[in-house]
């Protein structure tokens, strides 16, 4: 089998804000054509046009190659090895960031050629199931402006997620730092005021998880938030510092009485190594994309059972993020959520729109996907509308 074509889609929500801090009103999708026929997709999460640029830019020389350049025309049947071979010959652009990133959505599409050229779902070609279900999380982000309003909020779709059989909930609360929403700029008690209105409002058996968005510039403070919370049963605390302050995240995980979570923007297990070894979280958030597709998550789900660390996946793009994280979760035992977008609980018109989804949420779970490949499809339409959305503005 032969790659024969690399299709990079641009999309665009039509109703995107410029002052959102969502990255789910775009997207990159990658389509990779096989002379079989065969077509496998993949997405990453970074600017859309950066992310083509990166897959479509020529090279002219061998160790600062085009990623398309050096895909066509090879086997897609061995993802590992050609992952080595991107990677390096990418090198002199690559290593981390974006031609990483960019690498990954390949990655991703050319595991869903192997999973439809086997006829099995992706996660059949890694090993057997760790599960028998999948657990999502409702990711919660109130787009409201003003803190009243984000507290009731957030507190209905709270209520909502657990009617709906979710047995765990991530808070985006985000009132300073480089996320802070419009209006809702405020004093860090406000994040345990949200935690104890939500805890108060679902009851003890639910899990929550909370994702403040690099918002201290300190341990100390950091701290005192952390040991507001005593009672709460907070699972673990997202990115509480901002990314490159190792030494802040090593100080924070040994003093924190909550686990602490980072490593969401991290590309290749090589950064990941140094965020567990030198940073000591607890848990490792690799996004599939940008971390470098399914084969590098891989080794990083790898890595953190070897230091006895948690995995769970960063997933805020469309059914294709989502597709990626499932598969990977059926062969990750230490991953005990995923992050999942139901239609009903998000705002992107990308999310509920572009894919058909395979994976459907049943009173808190999911059944282990089953189709070849990914498991989901592109809807042409969606597709389209979403393209001409990205070319008006470009
Ligand atoms: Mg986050």
């Amino acid at each position: 089998m032969k790659v024969v074509d690399i299709r990079t889609h641009v999309l665009l929500d039509p109703g995107f804000d410029v002052d959102a801090t969502s990255s789910a009103q775009d997207t990159i999708v990658v389509e990779v054509e096989t002379d079989e026929g065969i077509v496998g997709i993949g997405e990453t999460d970074l600017n859309a046009w950066i992310a083509r640029a990166c897959i479509e830019a020529p090279g002219t020389h061998t160790m600062d190659r085009g990623l398309k350049q050096m895909l066509l025309g090879q086997d897609p049947l061995d993802p590992e090895r050609l992952w080595q071979e991107l990677y390096v010959g990418s090198a002199m652009s690559g290593r981390r960031g974006a031609v990483v990133h960019a690498l990954g959505a390949l990655d991703i599409a050319l595991w869903d050629i192997c999973g439809k050229a086997r006829g099995v779902p992706c996660w059949q070609l890694w090993g057997e199931a760790t599960r028998t279900e999948l657990t999502p999380y409702a990711s919660l982000q109130p787009e409201v402006d003003s803190f009243d309003g984000y507290v009731s909020s957030m507190v209905g779709w709270a209520t909502r997620a657990r009617a709906m059989g979710f047995r765990a909930c991530k808070l985006e609360a985000t009132f300073s730092g480089p996320y802070v929403h419009k209006g809702l700029a405020g004093p860090d008690e406000r994040i345990t005021e949200v935690v104890t209105a939500v805890r108060d409002a679902v009851g003890p058996e639910m899990t929550i998880m909370v994702d403040v968005q690099y918002a201290f510039d300190s341990v100390e403070r950091a701290l005192k938030v952390i040991e507001s919370w005593d009672g709460l049963d907070v699972f673990f605390l997202e990115t509480p510092l901002w990314t490159d302050d190792v030494k802040g995240y090593a100080e924070l995980s040994a003093r924190s009485p909550v686990r602490i979570a980072a490593g969401e923007w991290l590309s290749t297990r090589h950064d990941f190594e140094v965020l567990i070894d030198e940073g000591g979280v607890q848990v490792a958030q690799p996004d599939i994309g940008r971390v470098g597709g399914l084969t590098e998550a891989r080794r990083v789900c790898d890595l953190a059972a070897n230091r006895g660390r948690l995995i769970v996946p960063h997933a805020w793009k469309t059914g294709i993020s989502v597709a990626v994280a499932a598969q990977l979760a059926m062969v990750t035992p230490h991953m005990p959520f995923f992050e999942f977008l139901p239609a009903e609980l998000c705002e992107s018109r990308l999310r509920k729109d572009l894919t058909h989804d395979e994976l459907v949420f049943h009173e808190g779970s999911l059944r282990p996907p089953q189709r070849p490949g990914l498991g989901v499809e592109l809807d042409r339409d969606a597709l389209e509308h979403f393209a001409a959305a990205a070319k008006r503005i470009a």
